[in-house]
């Protein structure tokens, strides 16, 4: 039977920004509902050590920083919920929401905070090897490659982050480039290519990503520009290659830009729909910090308050 439930703040997502909105929203007592979504504590959930976060002098890990925010935002009331939003109306004021298919919300604003995901290139041989020897995630997987030799494909700052890591644990790291330079920093670069054990190929493109059902991933097929192909022997194959905004479920109902991310009016959460936020990854290329999403989780409750006000 379907159940109809009355609020005045939906939080969707709930990474930095969502937390940080629902801490805000809650202390000024508009008792947010926040759904948590498919990945609950978002990509900071797969990461380890976070060193910039502002009041973490030693450091924190990524889940145990995500638990802290969490447990701050439930302090003060805010519902924190599992759950998966499936479909959206916002047509009109207030807005209808449907979570896992079935329950219906009705709202009186919205703050969305989908975050982003890592793309991945598209092959169907990467598809059959993901969680096989294919990963998205170097800190979350590069434990289990030790001792191994693996590849890690981008030429930006998270796939030479990433390499660098690896060649810490791995004994050799293949960085497969398409272009014949990197896009990362510089101090980034410098890094790759004073690591001994990475070894950069520009100029390569991945074929396919070879192995078999039982073992994973135990190769990869390159492509050069100049059209010669050859083999390395992997056991890892990690993407690097960026991210994309987790907006698939507004799509036709608020405006996006040509990648995807929502788009807000500059300095403010606000949407072209009034009474509709955004906050963190889901409206930022740039950024992608801990901090700067659990900031605009900030303005994105305080712009939602004010909304609410009037
Ligand atoms: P970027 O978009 O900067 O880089 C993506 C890389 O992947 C590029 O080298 C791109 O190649 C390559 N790529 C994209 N699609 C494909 C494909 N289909 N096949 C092969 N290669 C592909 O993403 P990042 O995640 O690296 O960084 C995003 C943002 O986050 C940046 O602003 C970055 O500076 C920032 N960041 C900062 C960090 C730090 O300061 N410590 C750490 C990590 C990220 P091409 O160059 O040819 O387009």
């Amino acid at each position: 039977m379907t159940t109809m439930e009355k609020v005045k703040v939906l939080i969707i997502g709930s990474g930095p920004a969502g937390y940080t909105a629902a801490i805000y929203t809650s202390r000024a007592n508009l008792q947010p509902v926040l759904y948590e979504g498919i990945e609950p504590g978002g990509q900071l959930t797969t990461t380890t050590e976070v060193e910039n976060f502002p009041g973490y002098p030693e450091g924190i890990s990524g889940p145990e920083m995500m638990a802290d925010i969490r447990r701050q935002a439930e302090r003060f009331g805010a519902e924190l919920r599992s759950g998966i939003i499936t479909r959206v109306d916002l047509s009109s004021r207030p807005f209808h929401v449907v979570v896992d298919g079935d329950k219906e919300i009705e709202t009186e604003s919205v703050i969305i905070s989908t975050g982003a995901s890592a793309k991945y290139l598209g092959l169907e041989s990467e598809a059959r090897f993901r969680g096989q020897g294919v990963s998205a995630c170097a800190t979350c997987d590069g434990f289990f490659y030790r001792k191994k030799d693996v590849a890690v494909v981008g030429g930006g700052d998270t796939a030479c982050e990433e390499a660098t890591y690896l060649a810490s644990l791995c004994r050799k790291v293949y960085l497969i480039v398409r272009k014949p330079f990197l896009r990362a920093s510089k101090a980034m670069q410098e890094r790759v290519f004073n690591t001994e054990n990475i070894e950069v190929l520009f100029e390569h493109n991945t074929v396919e990503v070879l192995g078999d059902d039982m073992m994973g991933v135990s190769g990869a097929l390159l492509r050069k520009n100049d059209g010669t192909e050859h083999k390395i022997d992997i056991s890892g194959f990690f993407l690097a290659i960026g991210h994309h905004p987790n907006t698939e479920l507004f799509a036709g109902q608020i405006e996006l830009d040509a990648e995807g991310y929502i788009k807000t009016v500059p300095g403010t959460s606000r949407t072209n729909i009034e009474g509709v936020f955004a906050a963190g990854d889901v409206k930022d290329p740039h950024y992608r910090q801990a901090i700067t999403a659990a900031g605009s989780g900030c303005i994105a409750a305080l712009d939602c308050e004010r909304f609410l006000l009037k």
